[in-house]
């Protein structure tokens, strides 16, 4: 008798590991999902808009529907939603969203409020393993890339929260940005069908320039965005030399500077001079001097673009400091006088450890163990 409830479960779990989660798929992916299951691909449509225009993920309330094709999801298929654990707000209006994964896993999500626009910044990854000396989520090691749903689920939810928060004549998420934890082109398999989500009419049906992938320079993934979706790009370059750039962003030894201005050139190109967003960390001393100015000025110069300088966000044993004002507004003038739109980006969310590069998460980092590994023995070449 005892056993019976017990071995309903272990069932239950079993079925469960082979449900399709439908946030795991874009409209294309829904359609295949459809097809494969006996039906119409417009059952596609329906559910993208039950999911994300009426924010229903009930298969039972889906009324237009018919009641066996309900039933038989319920069977087959899921709507899975990363687990909010804790939500924090900042004085100045930011929001952080904390959410828990598998194991002890957490990745972050951050709300910016602004007047003309509801920005959200959201992860790619549990971690990241780039490695950039300046920025806190490196220091938390690297787990594992994210799914489409865990990826477009912070979108869901924050949007949801943001819609029940202010039901009258609030706008929800208008921007959203992949600046969050992680390295979105080091995750193209899921983050592509999440960038379709958020520009598709029956998703988000937000606009292509307010949808921002931003890359620490994966040379070859740059086209390969470019190919699939139509969507904004940001590089973070923060260094105007292969020297300095090297010792900040060590992906900089794979793909040089000449390599990465020759990707930002095929980019506006190929999408008809849409602007490219330069991001440049202001570090006091390191990067921060007229000459790095002038040096970056020769570089970003003959490209649409805008350079977004941001002021280092300080945490706990980082060994860089913000450069001054004074600094950060010389630094601007330089590149102004040379023609070149540049912006400092004002600081938020520093209060809830939500501002750029202090998103941390937690991670159960794998990858410190894997270059042990990877390490050549002694002796050994390497
Ligand atoms: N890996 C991608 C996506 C993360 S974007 C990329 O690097 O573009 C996060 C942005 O915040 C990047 O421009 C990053 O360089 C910047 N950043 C990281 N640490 C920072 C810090 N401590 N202070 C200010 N900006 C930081």
């Amino acid at each position: 008798m005892h056993a019976h409830p017990l071995r309903f479960r272990e069932r239950a779990d079993l079925d469960g590991e082979a449900r399709t989660n439908l946030l795991d798929l874009d409209r294309e992916g829904l359609q295949r999902f459809f097809r494969e299951q006996g039906e119409k691909p417009f059952r596609a449509e329906q559910i993208l808009r039950w999911l994300y225009h009426q924010g229903e993920c009930d298969f039972s309330r889906m009324t237009n529907l018919a009641r066996p094709l309900r039933e038989h999801l319920a069977q087959t298929a899921e709507v899975r939603m990363p687990a909010l654990v804790e939500v924090q707000d900042s004085a100045d209006g930011t929001r952080k969203w904390v959410f828990g994964l598998d194991g002890g896993n957490r990745i972050e999500a951050v709300f910016i409020p602004e007047a003309d626009r509801n920005t959200l910044c959201i992860s790619t990854q549990v971690g990241c393993a780039l490695d950039c000396s300046f920025c806190a989520t490196a220091r938390s090691g690297f787990n594992r890339n994210l799914t489409t749903a865990e990826i477009i689920g912070q979108l869901w939810l924050a949007n949801r929260s943001l819609l029940t928060d202010h039901p009258k004549g609030e706008r929800g998420i208008t921007n959203v940005v992949l600046m969050g934890m992680g390295e979105p082109l080091l995750n193209m398999k899921a983050v592509v069908p999440a960038l379709n989500l958020m520009l598709d009419d029956l998703g988000f049906g937000l606009s292509k320039r307010h949808v921002t992938v931003s890359t620490s320079g994966v040379v070859p993934k740059m086209d390969r965005l470019r190919e699939a979706v139509d969507c904004s790009l940001a590089v973070s370059l923060h260094a105007p030399n292969n020297a300095l750039r090297d010792e900040l962003v060590p992906l900089n030894r794979a793909h040089p500077i000449e390599d990465l201005m020759a990707a930002c050139q095929r980019w506006v190109e190929h999408t008809r001079r849409r602007h490219i967003m330069f991001e440049y960390v202001m570090l006091a001393g390191v990067n921060d001097q007229p000459h790095h100015a002038r040096e970056l000025a020769a570089w970003v110069g003959g490209l649409p673009c805008k350079v977004n300088l941001i002021p280092f966000n300080p945490f706990p044993g980082a060994g860089y400091e913000r450069s001054s004002d004074e600094a950060i507004d010389r630094f601007r003038q330089i590149l102004m006088d040379r023609g070149i739109i540049t912006i400092t980006r004002r600081t938020r969310g520093e209060d809830i450890d939500a501002a750029c590069g202090q998103l941390a998460g937690e991670v159960e980092d794998r990858s410190k163990r894997w270059r042990r590994f990877a390490e050549p023995r002694f002796g050994e070449r390497a």
